[in-house]
């Protein structure tokens, strides 16, 4: 490993922190890892990882620095949001990026350290926090989406435990997840306080998955089925009926690490658009992209992605720590899901006819990946709830314009 280049610490009282860190990420990060993304979130496939991944893993897993600000006593670093800004900052400077992440950190992990109860952390949140397990969301059903409070999937009381029966869908990962966080119906005779959040094994007997191919030919998402699942009565989270409001809970998280609350940076993934433009249309004698209507909208763009990079800091600063994430994350998944879509829109149109290839020769792999980034960028504002969805929220639980169920 490199040695840590040296840090005036008396500067700053962060400073100290940043030394260590830095000296800490000299120490442990492997060389062959850097600018690779190593991040379990990823789920376009089976984790296979090399000695070295598994390495910077397991020492960002006992570190707690997979999980920055969750509690020490649960596996987390414990540390404030100034120190994270610093150790990105510091992941980001050595080229490393966290290894550990997925739906267990960005909405599940969250949700349990609130609701559940001290038996349910000890057995599930270390783990998570270590990158060890798997989760994915068995929200969606075939007639339970946007109106997810239909949900039909029943856990039917059977003593010491429940017996599942019922059809999830869309689930994210279900090929690969060890675990499921499901909403399924505990009580027909009620809708949204008949919902119960139930912890559910993948690799029990009775759980099938069948993959979705999509026209890419990727399967990221599975139609899952629950046929006379047995679950113990300790997965269950919270009490019987709770579900819609811990479920809707979890959907904050995962609406404020979708819009970027967990990464801003991933907005400036990519080269910026004016050496995109200028790579593809070329420039004009002072060095400009000719079309003036085109430079127009690319500095638009870049203002509105920078202002949302700066809004998202700024809300995530102000944020009361012990309250986390509210309504008001809908805006700012709506606003960073037109941002995205609008960047890929530009990128394409920029590109011309090099911005539709789907394979064969005359493509760079640069160019093939933009097609498909343009393509999924239609699914961000759809999942975490869609647009319209997010509208609906907006102008009941923060404008009040309507009461709310
Ligand atoms: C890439 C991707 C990954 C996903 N991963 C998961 C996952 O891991 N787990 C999981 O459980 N689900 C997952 N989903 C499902 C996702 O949550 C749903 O697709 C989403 O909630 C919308 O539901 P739906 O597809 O049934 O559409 P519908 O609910 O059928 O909606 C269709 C259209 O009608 C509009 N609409 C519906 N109701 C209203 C209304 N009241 N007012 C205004 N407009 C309305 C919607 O906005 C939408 O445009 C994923 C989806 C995608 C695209």
């Amino acid at each position: 490993m490199a040695t840590a280049p040296e840090l005036d610490v008396a500067a700053n009282p962060l400073d100290s922190f940043r030394a260590e860190a830095r000296a800490w990420i000299a120490a442990n990060f492997p060389p062959s890892l850097k600018n690779k993304d190593s991040s379990l979130s990823s789920l376009e496939g089976p984790t296979d990882l090399s000695a070295d991944e598994i390495a910077w893993k397991t020492a960002m897993g006992d570190k707690g620095w997979g999980v920055p600000g969750w509690p020490v006593a649960y596996g987390g670093g414990g540390l404030d949001k100034a120190q994270i800004r610093v150790l990105q900052e510091e992941l980001a400077r050595a080229g490393a990026s966290n290894p550990i992440g997925g739906m267990g950190i960005m909405m599940f992990g969250p949700t349990l350290l609130e609701y559940g109860s001290e038996a349910q952390k000890q057995e599930h949140i270390l783990a998570i926090a270590k990158g060890d397990v798997r989760w994915c969301q068995g929200y969606s059903e075939p007639n339970a989406g946007s109106d997810l409070a239909n949900v039909q999937t029943f856990a039917e009381d059977a003593g010491d435990h429940y017996i599942v029966n019922g059809q999830k869908t869309w689930t994210s990962g279900g090929q690969w997840a060890d675990k499921c966080f499901a909403l399924v119906r505990t009580d027909k005779s009620q809708k949204h306080g008949g919902i119960s959040f139930l912890l559910i094994d993948m690799t029990a007997p009775g759980v099938e998955v069948k993959p979705i191919r999509m026209i890419s030919g990727q399967s990221p998402f599975c139609e899952t089925f629950f046929t006379n699942v047995k679950v113990p009565k300790e997965n269950l989270v919270g009490r019987e009926g709770q579900g819609w409001e811990i479920g809707t809970r979890l959907l904050q998280h995962e609406r404020n690490s979708l819009s970027g609350g967990g990464g801003a940076s991933r907005l400036f993934a990519g080269k910026p658009m004016g050496t995109l433009a200028k790579e593809y249309r070329g420039a004009d004698d002072k060095g400009r992209v000719p079309d003036s209507d085109l430079r127009m909208r690319i500095v638009r763009h870049e203002m509105d992605s920078r202002a949302f990079a700066l809004t998202l800091r700024r809300a995530a600063l102000e944020a009361k720590s012990n309250q986390g994430p509210s309504a008001a994350t809908s805006i700012m998944k709506n606003v960073g899901a037109r941002i995205t879509q609008d960047r890929a829109e530009l990128s394409i149109e920029i590109m011309g006819m090099a911005g539709l290839g789907w394979e064969g020769e005359g493509f760079s792999e640069d160019e093939l990946t933009q097609t498909r980034t343009w393509l999924w960028g239609k699914a961000v504002s759809i999942y975490g709830g869609s647009t319209e969805i997010q509208n609906n929220i907006v102008s009941k639980r923060i404008l009040g314009m309507l009461d709310h169920q």
